[in-house]
C-alpha cells in the first residue's frame, strides 16, 4: 500500500480527531449515454496506445523518467548540489524490473498498469516487500541522498508508506541533513551519532525511524527540513517553496517548471503543473503546436521564452483533470490524454455538453481560488520565487552544466505569467476584473 502523505493530509485529519473514511455504495454507477462513453474510452484507449512512450511507461512506470533526467541533466542530486547522478545506471526501471519487480499492478482496467510489487530477496534488506517506487521516490531516497543502493531505497520506500511519511518531503530532509553535515552546519554529535554522509544508507533508514518515532533528533526533524532548518540553521539549503520540499526536477535546467513549482498554490509541488512537453518538446511538437500555439526551439526545456504560456495551460488542465478524477499520469501531466478526450468523456458519463474552452474556463476559476485563498493567508509575489541557492548556484558537471536561474529572466517570465493570468504585477493577486470575468467576485 501507498501512504496518500504528501502535504500532510494525515496532520489535517489527526487534527480533526478522524481516523479514516470508508466509503461504500451498493446502487451502481449511472451515466448519461452509456454506449458514448464506451466510444470515448476506447477512443482515450487507443490514444494511450498509440503514445511514442506507452511501452515504456507499461514496463518501467515513472522509473522511465530517471534516465530521461541523467540525460538532460535534471535528476537532483546530493540535496541539489548536482544535476546528474554517478549512480543513475544503478536506479534504472531495468535493473528494477530484473532484480526486485515480483509482478505488475494497475489500477481497474488501466492499459497502463504503471506500478508493480517488489520483494528485496538477498542482503541487509531481505524480506523487503511493498508496492512502486515511482520515479520520485527513487531519487528523493536515491540521488538526492548521493545513494545509489536500490535495495535500501526500496527498503526505505516500504517504511516510508508503513509510517505514512510522504517519501519526497522525507528523502529531501535526508539529503539537506546530509548536505549540512557535509558543510559541518550540522556535527554528528546533533545527529544522535549518526554517521549522515551522502550515500551512508543504513544511517538513512536509522533517521526515518527516528522521524517517525520522534525519538531524539528526529523529532525536529519530523517536522521537515523547512522547521528544522529554523531551530538548527541551514535554512538557505532547503530546496523548497511556501514551505514544501522540490520534487525530482532540477530546475536550473528546466525553466518551465521552475516557474511552475514557484507558483504553485501547495508550493514546491510537481502535480500542479507538470509537463512531459517541456522535457520531451521533439515528440510532441505537434500537440504543443495545436493545443498551445508554440512552436517549440532545439533544447526547449532551457528555453525562458513561451513557459508562461505553457504552464498557466498545463495548470488549467491540471486542475480538470484532478476535478474529473482521473489519472495524472495517463492524464495531462504524462500525455497522451488531450483536452477532447476529456471533453467527450464528460459529456458522455453525465450529459453535459461542455465545449472545450469552457472546461479549461473551468480550469482557470479553481487556480483563481485557490489564488485567492493562498492570497487571503498573506501570500504575496515573493512567494513565487524558487529558492536562491538556485538563482545563485550553477550546475556544476553534466548536460546542464553551467545552467543556473538567471533572475531577470526569472522575473521576466513570473511577470508575464501575471499578465496572462489576469493577476497585478505587483503582488500576484487576482485583480477585480478577472474575478469579475470568472464569476468569482
Ligand atoms: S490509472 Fe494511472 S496510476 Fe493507475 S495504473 Fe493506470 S497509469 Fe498507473
Amino acid at each position: 500500500a501507498r501512504a496518500a502523505a504528501r502535504c500532510g493530509p494525515g496532520a489535517v485529519m489527526g487534527s480533526k480527531n478522524l481516523k479514516a473514511i470508508a466509503v461504500r455504495g451498493d446502487r451502481g454507477i449511472q451515466v448519461a449515454d452509456k454506449a458514448a462513453l464506451q466510444g470515448a474510452a476506447e477512443e482515450a484507449v487507443g490514444a494511450i496506445l498509440g503514445d511514442p512512450l506507452y511501452e515504456s511507461a507499461k514496463t518501467y512506470g515513472t522509473l522511465a523518467i530517471t534516465p530521461l533526467a541523467q540525460a538532460l541533466g535534471f535528476l537532483p542530486t546530493r540535496n541539489f548540489q548536482e544535476s546528474t547522478f554517478e549512480g543513475a545506471e544503478k536506479l534504472r526501471g531495468e535493473v528494477f524490473m530484473e532484480k526486485y519487480a515480483t509482478k505488475h499492478k494497475g489500477c481497474y482496467n488501466c492499459p497502463v498498469a504503471c506500478s508493480r510489487f517488489y520483494e528485496v530477496s538477498e542482503g541487509p534488506y531481505a524480506a523487503t516487500r511493498g508496492e512502486g517506487p515511482e520515479y520520485e521516490s527513487v531519487s528523493a531516497l536515491g540521488s538526492k541522498c548521493g545513494n545509489d543502493n536500490f535495495a535500501a531505497i526500496l527498503h526505505a520506500n516500504t517504511l516510508c508508506n508503513q509510517l505514512g511519511m510522504d517519501t519526497i518531503s522525507t528523502g529531501n530532509t535526508l539529503a539537506w541533513v546530509m548536505e549540512c553535515r557535509e558543510k559541518n552546519i550540522l556535527t554528528q554529535d546533533q545527529l544522535d551519532g549518526l554517521d549522515l554522509r551522502f550515500g551512508n544508507d543504513a544511517a538513512m533508514i536509522e533517521l526515518i525511524k527516528k522521524m517517525a518515532a520522534r525519538e531524539g533528533i528526529g523529532d525536529i526533524l519530523a517536522e521537515g527540513a523547512c522547521r528544522a532548518a529554523q531551530k538548527m540553521g541551514g535554512a538557505d539549503r532547503v530546496v523548497h517553496s511556501k514551505g514544501l520540499d522540490y520534487p525530482a526536477v532540477d530546475i536550473r535546467g528546466t525553466k518551465g517548471m521552475a516557474l511552475s513549482f514557484a507558483v504553485s498554490p501547495r508550493g514546491g509541488d510537481h502535480l500542479k503543473g507538470l509537463s512531459l512537453y517541456e522535457v520531451a518538446p521533439d515528440i510532441y511538437a505537434q500537440d504543443i503546436r495545436e493545443e498551445t500555439g508554440i512552436n517549440v526551439t532545439p533544447h526547449y526545456w532551457l528555453q525562458y521564452e513561451t513557459k508562461a504560456v505553457l504552464m498557466r495551460w498545463h495548470e488549467n488542465w491540471h486542475c480538470v483533470v484532478d476535478s474529473l478524477g482521473l489519472c495524472k499520469l495517463e492524464g495531462i501531466a504524462l500525455k497522451p490524454l488531450l483536452p477532447k478526450h476529456f471533453q467527450r468523456m464528460l459529456a458522455a458519463a453525465t450529459g453535459w455538453q461542455i465545449p472545450v474552452n469552457e472546461l479549461e474556463l473551468i480550469g482557470e476559476r479553481i487556480w483563481n481560488l485557490e489564488r485567492l485563498f493562498n492570497a487571503r493567508e498573506g501570500m504575496r509575489k515573493e512567494d513565487d520565487l524558487p529558492p536562491r541557492r538556485l538563482f545563485e548556484e550553477p550546475i556544476a558537471t553534466g548536460p546542464a552544466q553551467g545552467e543556473r536561474l538567471d533572475r531577470k529572466r526569472y522575473e521576466q517570465m513570473l511577470t508575464e505569467y501575471y499578465r496572462l493570468r489576469g493577476w497585478a504585477p505587483d503582488t500576484g493577486i487576482p485583480t477585480s476584473e478577472k474575478c469579475r470575468e470568472l464569476s468569482l467576485d
